[in-house]
């Protein structure tokens, strides 16, 4: 085995350790949340690594880079999950490799998601991305909660979209519990009029215990898996 092959198995069982005692503690069933491990700025090969310890699902939020590995690693078991900023001209390009998109924040990108999947032939999970900053915050993304109901309904009815839920990234700094406590408000209020829509994107390497023991159903965790990212790309 490579060095790195230890590396990454060793980080991943500490990672998943993690999460069955979170669960654990928040009485919960581990089968209830999947790990999506984020391989942003990793190469392909890591992927591949990942993927022959059992990792089924991962995570990119930049078009070109998940577009190259996943067709670098197509035949392989992966479901690959869209998390980052979209741009609209991209939508329809991500949904012609992407299983799961978890940042729709506006109207806009309904569209191209839309024609993308219908055009691939098979239908595109999509989570609406919930601002959990303070309103006027810099580099805020997410929709705000009051727009939520609304883009959930568009999802809903969107030929080849299938609503599944919500996402949402702490704040920096903040109290990620609190953050994840509204999350899980605006999930409630998103499942009474779409009871499928189940799916809580919660939860990154530094907060993952706190999204699960707010409900969380899949965890983004990159770092904590593949070790600190290169500085810039
Ligand atoms: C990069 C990223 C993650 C993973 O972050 P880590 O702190 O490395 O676990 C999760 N969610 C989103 C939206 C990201 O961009």
């Amino acid at each position: 085995m490579s060095e790195r092959e230890d590396d990454l198995e060793r980080r991943l069982g500490e990672v998943r350790e993690r999460i069955a005692s979170a669960c654990r503690s928040a009485g919960r069933d581990p089968d209830e949340v999947t790990l999506v491990v984020v391989t942003k700025f990793f190469p392909a090969s890591d992927v591949r690594v990942l993927a022959d310890l059992g990792v089924r699902d991962v995570g990119e939020n930049r078009h070109q880079e998940a577009a190259a590995k996943a067709e670098e690693l197509v035949g392989l078991p992966l479901r690959w999950h869209f998390i980052g900023g979209l741009q609209s001209n991209k939508a329809a390009a991500v949904a012609t490799y992407a299983d799961a998109v978890h940042s729709l924040d506006r109207a806009k990108l309904v569209t191209g998601l839309s024609r993308g999947a219908t055009e691939r032939g098979r239908d595109l999970d999509v989570l609406v991305q919930v601002s959990l900053d303070p309103p006027g915050a810099d580099g805020r993304s997410g929709a705000d909660p009051d727009q939520v109901g609304e883009l959930a309904a568009r999802v809903a009815e969107a030929e080849g979209l299938v609503l599944r839920g919500v996402m949402g990234v702490a704040p920096l700094g903040g109290d990620a519990g609190e953050a994840f406590a509204r999350l899980a408000e605006v999930a409630a209020d998103v499942r009474r009029d779409h009871p499928g829509a189940s799916w809580i994107s919660a939860g990154m390497s530094g907060d993952l215990d706190e999204a699960i023991a707010r409900g969380a159903t899949h965890l983004r965790v990159g770092s904590a898996v593949l070790g600190p990212r290169p500085e810039s790309k």
